[in-house]
């Protein structure tokens, strides 16, 4: 059986002799490896919110969260001990797709229904984002070091400032210093009025 090459930076593979290799990549060296004997022994994993590939994940308990607080949207999809698994691209991709403006507030879509529709439209695009771009291997480090193969295709909204937005032609903006954390969205169609931001 012929083995794969390992990805660039690769730091750790784990293997448990099988076809299975779990492997550590990370060109941008934000990660760390711990090891823990237990997922209770380890004090990150316990404060982690909910998984948003996992079932529990649903239109509802986003709505829960979602009123519990006043930070923009783009903020709250970060924030790991409410929805954990959304990076930046994730969070900006989904947001796009749900036509959403990452600058509102996220208690102002808890309301409007059981469950309110703005969340019935978000946490789908969530999971999709996720395992899109999971399946896709996209990084944001290989767009910005300008590799071989153009990750952009993949994206709606992420890295494409000044791109025309792909379903309504407005120049895509970006807000942020650092080029990887930016947020990207449609002033346009993404649009809502000042008296919810
Ligand atoms: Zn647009």
């Amino acid at each position: 059986m012929p083995t794969r090459p390992k990805p660039a930076c690769t730091w750790m593979s784990l293997s448990n002799w099988t076809r299975v290799v779990l492997g550590f990549a990370d060109r941008r060296h934000f990660g760390r490896v711990h090891y823990w004997e237990s997922v209770d022994a380890c004090p990150s994993l316990k404060v982690l919110g909910i998984d948003a590939l996992s079932s529990d994940f649903t239109a509802n308990r986003l709505a829960k969260l979602l009123a519990t607080s006043k930070r923009p949207l783009k903020d709250f999809l970060l924030d790991q001990s409410r929805i954990a698994g959304l990076g930046n691209i994730y969070s900006c991709e989904s947001l796009w797709h749900a036509r959403l403006d990452p600058r509102r507030r996220a208690k102002h879509l808890a309301t409007g229904g059981n469950p309110p529709p703005c969340t019935k439209q978000l946490c789908p695009f969530s999971r999709r984002a996720l395992e899109c771009l999971l399946a896709s291997g996209a990084q944001f480090s290989e767009i910005r070091s300008g590799g071989s193969r153009d990750w952009r295709v993949f994206f709606a909204c992420t890295a494409r400032k000044g791109k025309p937005c792909r379903r309504c032609g407005e120049p895509i903006s970006a807000q942020g210093r650092r080029a990887a954390g930016q947020t990207y969205y449609c002033g346009r169609c993404q649009e809502i009025s000042v008296s919810t931001l």
